[in-house]
C-alpha cells in the first residue's frame, strides 16, 4: 500500500488544499472561492453525499478540481469493519463516482485518518493509493476561524498536503484567508496528483 502524507522534496512552494466529506450545499460556495483565486484543490468525496448532490460532484470535476474516494457511507465503525466490507465500502464509492462522473479515482482517503491491518488489506485488493495529509486544521473540532487559520499558517511548508472539510460552514472563510496567505508567501496550491505525480483516475 502506497500512503502519501506530504512531499518532502518539494522546493518550489507547490502545497495541496484537500476538502473531505462531500459534495454538500456548502462546497459550491468553497468552488467559487477557488475560482476566484483561480487555484485548484483536492476533494475526498463521500458516495452517499455524491448520490445526494450529483450536479455538485460533476460541478467539481468539470472545473477541474481532483476527486478521490472516501468510502461510500463514512462510517463511525470504519475500524471495526471487516476486510470484505471495507471492499465493498470502496467499490461502491467508486461505482458512484463513475455512474455520476464518469471518473474511477486511483487514490482513496481513509475516514478519521484510521489505517488498521483490515483496511491495509482491502486496499492492496483494490490498488488504491492512500492520500493523507500532513496539515491537520482540526476545522472539526475549532470553531474560531482565526485560531483554525493561525494553526495552519505556523505549520505549513513547502510540499504540504492540508486538510479541509467542505462540510464546515467556516471553511469558506478559512479558504479565502488561507488562500490569501499562501499567495503573498510565494506558496503554489496544486492537485494532489501534482504535487505527487501520480495518476488521479485509473
Ligand atoms: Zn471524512
Amino acid at each position: 500500500m502506497k500512503a502519501y502524507h506530504n512531499n518532502r522534496f518539494e522546493t518550489n512552494g507547490r502545497v495541496a488544499l484537500t476538502f473531505d466529506d462531500g459534495p454538500v450545499e456548502n462546497t459550491v460556495k468553497i468552488l467559487e472561492v477557488l475560482e476566484k483565486y483561480d487555484v485548484k484543490a483536492s476533494f475526498f468525496c463521500i458516495g452517499k453525499n455524491i448520490e445526494k448532490h450529483p450536479e455538485i460532484f460533476k460541478m467539481i470535476l468539470e472545473q477541474g478540481h481532483f476527486v478521490g474516494n472516501h468510502t461510500y457511507s463514512h462510517t463511525r465503525k470504519m475500524g471495526f469493519l471487516s476486510t470484505e466490507k471495507i471492499i465493498k465500502e470502496i467499490e461502491t464509492c467508486e461505482e458512484v463516482c463513475q455512474r455520476v462522473g464518469g471518473v474511477k479515482p486511483s487514490t482513496f482517503r481513509p475516514p478519521f485518518g484510521i489505517i488498521n491491518p483490515k483496511i491495509q488489506m482491502a486496499l492492496k485488493k483494490t490498488g488504491h493509493k492512500v492520500i493523507g495529509w500532513n496539515v491537520r486544521s482540526y476545522d472539526a473540532i475549532i470553531h474560531s476561524e482565526n485560531m483554525i487559520l493561525k494553526r495552519i499558517i505556523k505549520k505549513v511548508k513547502p510540499g504540504d498536503v492540508i486538510l479541509l472539510h467542505d462540510t464546515r460552514q467556516n471553511s469558506i472563510e478559512i479558504l479565502e484567508q488561507l488562500l490569501l496567505f499562501l499567495k503573498s508567501n510565494n506558496y503554489h496550491p496544486v492537485r494532489v496528483d501534482n504535487l505527487f505525480k501520480i495518476d488521479a483516475y485509473s
